[in-house]
């Protein structure tokens, strides 16, 4: 089969809600993936950053591998001797009480929100049905119902309704906007990324995070960091709150906690908050199995052993370094931290962000624009200098050809 007949088959039986690069991968290793023609292409979205540890690490598919010949799924029916150590692993890694167990991010976005209303109306004792949580324009946080209902993106919400009331919108980036909807009543919670993946790497000013989550704290109000992007690594601290020495109420994670692997996500919080739900009133059949277990220990051992935090903040600055020197009138800006970086574009012609990623295709190297302008570079944290300056070698060469 040619690529061209893959795609076409993709075309007739699968939904259209993608609308993916004209490449059909067959094999992946550390930071290179083949297509079905045999041609290497460097990896410069990572399952949209779910990648940071490489395609195919063999300490996390060893894990797989042994845990998938012992059991793979027990449901939380019973217990399963990896659960709890799964569990200590990650709650003393991230410094929580407690960690809840689910599969996707948006899953765990949605646990989340629960906890948080709970916590309201259990702890802070708000009256019931009036919980209200904030949360920030052109944000993503998956794609639920309850989810896009929070969205001011309509091509996540546009003709889905109707949609789940209580969430405030406030501004991305402005604290006034917060402080004020803060002053309402019944606030549970704020919900924030602390950099904008989806919306284009947007970055807040330095300070932000912490002046919003004092805020928080002055309103009790709880803090809670949808770090499915930014976190385990991928800029250049383990959780981007790093930065500014903020220790979320409630941490969402996702895609990189299991190395591309298998669907693993997970909220981590304090008692006060986590024994807010009792037995039989949240779970999954999946959340917590066996194998996403094994795999989310090593996927985290794989971020500790090989420094991934380290390597991708010298990564970061190399790479931005490097973008910044490329005298070209297609790049408005580059932005980012340590390895969630973007390149922001400008029309050239006929010429959008869309035909850099196929040229940069064409040149062995796969990235994707998201917002049409904008093109998303975020590598496996494993890569190394040589490969860096390789990769940096082919997105220079590409735009020069335009
Ligand atoms: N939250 C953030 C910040 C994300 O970037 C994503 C996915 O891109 C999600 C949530 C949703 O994760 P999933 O696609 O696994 O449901």
């Amino acid at each position: 089969m040619k690529p061209e007949d893959y795609i076409t088959r993709e075309e007739k039986y699968g939904a259209h809600n993608y609308h993916p690069l004209p490449v059909v991968l067959k094999k992946g290793e550390g930071v290179f993936v083949w297509d079905v023609e045999g041609k290497r292409y460097f990896d410069f979205l990572s399952g949209y950053s779910a990648l940071s540890q490489g395609h195919c690490h063999p300490k996390i598919i060893e894990a797989l591998k042994k845990q998938a010949e012992e059991l793979t799924l027990v449901s939380r029916a019973f217990h399963a001797d990896v659960l709890g150590e799964y569990m200590e692993f990650a709650c003393k890694f991230f410094g929580y009480d407690k960690l809840l167990p689910m599969n996707t991010g948006a899953e765990a976005v949605e646990t989340a929100l629960k906890l948080a209303r709970r916590w309201g109306y259990r702890v802070k004792g708000i009256a019931s049905e009036r919980a209200k949580i904030i949360v920030c324009s052109e944000n993503f946080h998956g794609r639920t119902i309850t989810i896009i209902s929070m969205s001011t993106d309509p091509g996540s919400y546009a003709d889905f309704g109707p949609y789940t009331p209580g969430f405030i919108k406030v501004q991305y980036n402005n604290v006034q906007e917060l402080e004020e909807a803060l002053k309402e009543p019944d606030v549970v919670g704020f919900l924030v990324e602390p950099i904008q993946g989806e919306a284009g790497v947007v970055v807040p000013d330095e300070g932000y995070l912490r002046v919003c989550y004092e805020l928080c704290r002055q309103h009790n109000v709880l803090f809670m960091a949808d770090e499915i992007q930014t976190g385990i690594g991928r800029t250049g601290k383990l959780l981007a709150c790093d930065y500014e020495a903020i220790h979320p109420d409630i941490l969402i994670l996702g895609k990189a906690l299991s190395g591309g692997v298998t669907p693993v996500s997970a909220v981590l919080a304090d008692d006060e908050i986590m024994l807010t739900i009792a037995p039989g009133e949240h779970g999954s059949t999946y959340g917590g199995n066996p194998l996403a277990a094994r795999v989310g220990i090593a996927a985290l051992e794989v971020v500790r052993d090989e420094r991934l935090s380290e390597k991708a903040y010298e990564m970061g600055v190399l790479f931005r370094d490097e973008m910044n020197k490329i005298d070209n009138p297609m790049i408005k800006k580059v932005r980012g931290k340590g390895l969630l970086n973007a390149v922001v574009t400008e029309p050239h012609g006929d010429k959008v962000a869309w035909d850099i990623c196929l040229a940069l295709k064409e040149n062995g190297l796969i990235a994707k624009p998201t917002h049409d302008h904008i093109i998303r570079f975020t590598p496996p944290l494993v890569i190394t200098r040589e490969q860096m300056l390789e990769a940096i070698d082919i997105i220079r060469e590409t735009f020069a050809q335009f």
